[in-house]
């Protein structure tokens, strides 16, 4: 029995896909995929960075789902900083592994997506808020085949309602879509509504991480 390359006494049954360390159940983040090493490493690393582009603000804020918020995180300020973008681009591709495109819904999304595609070197689709009413009325750009695996990437979720009506109206194409990953998630729901579609909602950071 090979034994976790972290805490030594467990047996070791799930690999890191970030440092590829084998290790235990209990060293493991599941969900993520990541040791607790990686995992506690790439959380203050990324924190540290959104800090300093000022993606975190505080005062009286209305969200996009209509909630009152004492603080925002406004990930697209941080993410045109390309070494920010970079960095969250190689936190995102472990999970690209096995998906045949990465999906993005506008605006926010949209960089991250194409960070990810690049860096995975896969096709992106970008999803619109809305169906488009002229020309082609497509609720996406870009090409999907059916039976396509595609993750989705998001920047900040709350409820995650717009993710998932944008996963619903993709599945409705054909695409098989089993997780996302977002950026921050404020922690306000996100995860239960999308595990009722199915679908696991991947945290890079969560708003706790930020604010602690
Ligand atoms: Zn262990
Ligand atoms: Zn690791």
């Amino acid at each position: 029995m090979a034994l976790c390359e972290i805490c030594g006494i467990r047996e070791a049954r799930n690999e890191c896909i970030s440092c590829h360390r084998t290790v235990c159940g209990d060293c493991i983040i599941t969900i993520a995929g990541v040791c607790v090493k990686c995992s506690k490493s790439d959380v203050s690393d990324l924190v540290t960075d959104l800090k300093n582009t000022k993606a975190l603000q505080f005062g009286k804020f209305t969200l996009a789902s209509g909630k009152e918020s004492e603080y925002y995180i406004d990930i697209k300020r941080a993410i045109t900083e390309t070494r920010v973008l970079v960095k969250i681009a190689e936190k995102i591709s472990p999970h690209a592994t096995g998906a045949d495109r990465i999906a993005g819904v506008e605006l926010g999304a949209v960089p991250i997506a194409v960070a990810v595609a690049l860096k995975v070197d896969r096709p992106f689709v970008i999803v619109r808020k809305e169906r488009k009413e002229h020309g082609t009325g497509k609720i996406f750009e870009g090409e999907l085949v059916k039976g396509d695996r595609v993750l989705f990437v998001e920047d900040v979720t709350t409820t995650a309602n717009s993710l998932k009506k944008a996963i619903l109206e993709l599945r409705a194409e054909g695409a098989l879509i089993e997780k996302a990953v977002v950026v921050v998630d404020r922690e306000e729901g996100g995860q239960e509504n999308l595990g009722e579609i199915g679908v696991e909602l991947i945290p890079l950071v969560r708003s706790t991480d930020l604010l602690g």
